[in-house]
């Protein structure tokens, strides 16, 4: 993993730093960058001590990756303890090549050998900029390319060839996978549909852009979780009818066990029928 590289002299040292509260990975830089954009936004936060920078190294020496099994073909991967946002990332398994969804700023040599084990990655596919994370140095280790929508190309921190910016509303991996733009927190938020998941009764793969929300009979639709601004009912409605016509039983958020088990379409349904009659007063 190349993260370190001398410039030009020979002398300083470029590093990709690694923002500490949103766990997003940059471009090169001789000194830590002045702003994290992604944290700036409105829909993050900068850290309360101010902002704070890492690098890869650094968390491979204080962190590691919990790395087991959620159902048959699917595994999660999570940073212990937990780091920044604090989300996990899931591998999809299929016959023809393995879907990493979203992304966590660890990678080590113990995370390569174990995904190596269950059959490596052929695509990187993330939801939304909050987990784009250390993407690029996944993508390298799996030599696997990286679909992000198009429309939140300005949030790449760490711009890379094996980024492929997807338009329009849906992309289709093949294996009965699929990415849904449904847009709300983001432009480009997208969510994943295993239709092999649940026992063949489909599941979707939400991040935060369906929230699982503690009850976990419930999901939420928010601009922003950490300074809860929430979305118009037009957006919600969009959402719902958005994944729809995708048969799915099961949502799998963006945190261990952040999981509607079964009975997930009418969760969404109800979901979003309360969250639109709360609104409306
Ligand atoms: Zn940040
Ligand atoms: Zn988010």
């Amino acid at each position: 993993m190349e993260h370190r590289q001398l410039g030009n002299k020979g002398t300083e040292i470029m590093l990709h730093y690694i923002c500490k509260t949103c766990g997003t990975q940059f471009a090169a830089t001789d000194r830590p960058p002045a702003h994290c954009p992604i944290c700036e936004d409105e829909r993050q936060y900068i850290g309360w001590e101010g902002q704070q920078w890492t690098t890869l190294e650094t968390l491979q020496q204080n962190y590691h990756n919990v790395i087991k099994p959620v159902e048959p073909n699917l595994t999660g991967i999570g940073t212990n303890p937990a780091f920044a946002i604090g989300q996990r990332a899931l591998l999809v398994q299929t016959a023809q090549g393995n879907i990493l969804w979203d992304c966590t700023s660890l990678i080590d040599e113990p995370t390569v050998a174990a995904v190596k084990d269950l059959g490596g990655i052929s695509a990187i596919a993330i939801s939304h900029p909050h987990y784009y994370a250390s993407m690029v140095e996944w993508s390298r280790a799996f030599d696997a390319p990286i679909y992000l929508h198009a429309d939140d190309r300005q949030w790449v921190m760490r711009p890379d060839p094996a980024i492929e910016f997807w338009p329009g509303e849906t992309k289709s991996l093949g294996q009965g996978l699929t990415l849904i733009r449904c847009g709300g927190h983001f432009a480009g938020g997208t969510v994943l549909h295993w239709a092999a998941g649940a026992e063949e009764k489909g599941a979707l793969l939400s991040g935060d852009i369906l929230q699982v929300v503690s009850d976990r009979r419930y999901v939420s639709f928010m601009y922003s979780y950490p300074n809860l601004i929430p979305l118009p009912a037009k957006t919600v409605q969009q959402i719902v009818a958005t994944v729809d016509p995708y048969p799915f039983d099961r949502i799998y958020g963006a945190w261990w066990d952040r999981v509607v088990k079964s009975d997930a379409k009418a969760a969404v349904a109800r979901s979003a029928k309360r969250y639109i009659a709360a609104l409306e007063g």
